[in-house]
């Protein structure tokens, strides 16, 4: 009652102190000595240096300092060169879309001054001495006073947060500051090749970053971070050149199989700015998961180029993310680029670990990829024949059924694989003993997806264009002159499948809002399935079998939220599900069906087939199905939604409120429309390119109606021209 009455009355709004909202600001752009160091090295590159060094003291609480060589600061300047929003960089904000420096707020060296005692010691061309002045919360603490002093600034930062009691505690205790200031040195080294970095603790004898300027970033690297990663590093460059959709430069260096790490190091420059693209580390992350399961925390650096106009620099307080027109399609670009880098790649796989005795020589160069590598050849040399003899057609079969044509090409596993298989499992086992115990059946199951992948669908998968859907499930598709309507229902579940396998115990979750009691969920799969037959049984066996699957899910809690992000509660609540593929949630409809098939279709005895199942269950609820909804825009979906409204206005015939019917049967139909537009917005923009990316068709797919060749565009081009 207090709180109620309390709030009728508006609290009194006034003007905070400057001296407050210049510390709040402050706080935000300067969020741990880490970024106090980037600014202050951003500085230096934009003041043209070509030698930056920092000592950094009690994690950059006590001292960060940083001195570099570059043009110095006019004496003129001083008193305001702590001012906030005081700056060389930017004037008018045009200046925005085509700026090249680093900073452009002039905030950096203002919010500095604002949590911590800033003294800058700088020197212009052709002086014969320097000045040096502190600064605190904006403003001079006395004038210049002239110092002898080399070329170049020297900015030392002291007693960070001294005035933000609750920001130093917690910083105090975490004992990470100077690795993150090493860290970020490091990603500075490797782009700016021409500048020589150093980074070291205060009163330390050596450096624990020391680059030299080089012309190659690959020697940058290796002398970072070490020649253990440069070696294992391949060159990748892409690019697109349409302005419409994606124009972009990209190139930087990328880890090959035989890197592998705790964690993935992504060092992303975009125009020559380093900052993080999450969306870009996730895709990239995701090919290396798939394409190298063992290998998939990579070393990526990158850096991209693009018009300065397509980058919004200005979208976060500390510049640190950007967002760029055509963020999808140049991701996409990048993503298959480096897929197809890291195939090939993948085969000429050598082993840097000495496996006793096992002789490696005649092995080396074959892999788990064995299949796509003996597939491409044959790819390639389809695309040689002339067009007109690609066109197959079988006047006992008008629609071309096109199992007739694709060669089955068996395999040509290496002779000696079994040996294969061990080195790995050896190699495996070395590097990480129990996660091979752990995995050894999802492996196996991904071996098989490979093992039995087709070829020839493959090779459509990879290389078709999507034409449109022809209706509720079939999709056409053109390969070079052939035309095909593919089944997405059963692409997809069979997608999803794969991707459940491939990104077996490292997925990413979508939180269900409001946890979904198991035992309802079973219960209305239960009733549907009654609907559905026509029978009815009664309500209380369901119940008991709604009531025994939740138990028993509740027993198997643990491994499938290890294993696949299916998070069930206590008290038999489904929580949390697993992202399988970016940016695409399932159908929330089929819930209830999946918590049954949990129950029902798992085989919880023998654990290959436990996880083949649990994969199995999830692709068919993430399948793309059609949406429940009849479509509004088919024949089938206006005559339901009008025997709807005839229903309706027999039921009442009294309503004369024609308006609010309509509204109802308006709400009904745009609810089924978004959702029939949803579903083909991700059939086109996840579906399709993720297939191309991930999907291993198996064979069976060549025959069981989920590719049909309907027409070649050939015949039908002579068909047209004899008219
Ligand atoms: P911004 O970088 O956004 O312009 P800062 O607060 O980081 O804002 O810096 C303010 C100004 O101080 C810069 O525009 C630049 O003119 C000057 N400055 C800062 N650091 C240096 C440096 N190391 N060498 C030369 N000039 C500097
Ligand atoms: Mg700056």
């Amino acid at each position: 009652m207090e709180g109620a009455e309390r709030s009728m009355d508006p609290p009194k709004i006034h003007r905070l102190e400057d001296s407050v909202i210049n510390r709040i600001a402050a706080g935000e752009v300067i969020q741990r000595p880490v970024s106090a160091v980037k600014e202050l090295i951003e500085n230096s590159i934009d003041a043209a240096s070509s030698s930056i060094n920092v000592v950094v003291k009690d994690g950059g609480l006590k001292l960060i300092q940083v001195s570099d060589d570059g043009h110095g600061v006019r004496y003129e300047d001083l008193p305001i060169l702590c001012e906030r929003h005081t700056t060389s960089k930017l004037s008018v904000f045009e200046d925005l879309q085509t700026i090249k420096s680093m900073g452009f707020r002039g905030e950096a060296l203002a919010s500095m001054t604002y949590v911590a005692h800033v003294t800058v010691t700088t020197i212009t061309k052709g002086q014969l001495h320097g000045y040096r002045v502190s600064y605190r919360d904006g403003v001079m603490e006395h004038e210049p006073k002239a110092c002898a002093a080399v070329k170049g600034t020297q900015i030392m930062v002291e007693n960070l947060f001294y005035n933000m009691m609750a920001r130093k505690k917690t910083l105090q205790n975490s004992s990470d500051d100077y690795t993150k200031i090493v860290d970020v040195i490091s990603r500075f080294a490797v782009h700016h090749t021409n500048i020589s970095f150093s980074c070291k603790k205060h009163g330390a004898a050596r450096a624990d970053v020391h680059s030299v300027a080089t012309s190659s970033k690959l020697d940058a690297i290796k002398s970072i971070y070490g020649v253990s990663v440069a070696r294992d590093l391949m060159e990748v460059a892409a690019s697109g050149e349409d302005p419409s959709s994606s124009f972009f430069k990209m190139q930087g260096l990328i880890s090959n199989s035989n890197y592998s790490a705790k964690k993935m190091t992504m060092i992303l420059y975009i125009n020559d700015r380093l900052v993080e693209c999450t969306a870009l580390k996730r895709a990239i992350e995701v090919v290396y998961a798939a394409t190298l399961p063992k290998a998939s925390k990579p070393f990526v650096y990158i850096s991209i180029t693009l018009p300065p106009e397509h980058v919004d620099v200005n979208v976060h307080p500390t510049k640190r993310e950007v967002s760029l027109l055509n963020q999808e399609s140049i991701i996409e670009n990048i993503q298959s680029t480096i897929e197809s880098m890291l195939r090939s790649s993948n085969s000429t796989r050598t082993f840097h670990t000495q496996v006793g005795h096992v002789s490696l020589s005649p092995l080396i160069g074959v892999t788990e990829d064995a299949n796509l590598t003996n597939s491409t050849p044959v790819a390639t040399k389809s695309q040689k024949v002339p067009v007109h003899k690609m066109v197959r057609t079988d006047s006992m079969d008008p629609a071309g059924r096109m199992h007739a044509y694709l060669q089955d090409n068996p395999l040509r596993m290496p002779e000696n694989k079994a040996d294969l298989a061990s080195v790995r499992s050896v190699i495996r086992q070395r590097r990480n003993p129990k996660e091979a115990a752990d995995l050894s059946s999802v492996h196996e199951l991904i071996d098989e997806i490979h093992s039995n992948c087709h070829s020839g669908l493959l090779d459509i998968v990879k290389h078709c264009t999507y034409v449109g859907m022809a209706d509720d499930v079939l999709a056409l598709l053109q390969y070079n002159t052939l035309l095909y309507l593919v089944n997405v229902v059963n692409l997809s579940k069979e997608l999803m499948y794969q991707q459940a396998l491939r990104r077996f115990a490292h997925f990413n979750a979508i939180q269900l809002s409001d946890p979904a009691p198991l035992s309802e969920l079973i219960m209305m799969a239960l009733r549907e399935e009654d609907m559905e037959s026509g029978s009815s049984d009664n309500d209380d066996l369901k119940e008991k079998i709604a009531e025994m699957n939740t138990e028993l899910l509740k027993q198997k809690a643990e491994l499938l939220d290890e294993y696949f992000c299916v998070h069930i509660d206590q008290q038999g609540n489904l929580s949390r599900l697993p992202v399988i593929l970016d940016q695409y949630t399932p159908n929330m409809d089929h819930v209830p069906e999946f918590a049954l098939c949990l129950g029902n279709d798992v085989d919880w005895e023998d654990e290959k087939n436990c996880f083949q199942t649990i994969a199995a269950s999830l692709g068919n609820f993430y399948a793309m199905h059609p949406p429940l909804l009849p479509n509004p825009e088919s024949e089938e979906g206006l005559r339901f939604y009008k025997k709807i409204k005839q229903q309706g206005a027999s039921e009442d015939p009294q309503k004369d409120s024609n308006d609010l019917e309509d509204d109802e049967d308006h709400e009904l139909r745009s609810e089924a429309k978004t959702a029939w537009d949803q579903r083909d917005w991700c059939i086109q923009h996840v579906l399709f390119p993720s297939m191309r990316l991930f999907l291993k068709p198996p064979k069976s797919m060549a025959n069981n109606g989920t590719f049909v060749q309907v027409a070649s565009l050939e015949k039908l081009y002579k068909v047209f021209e004899r008219c």
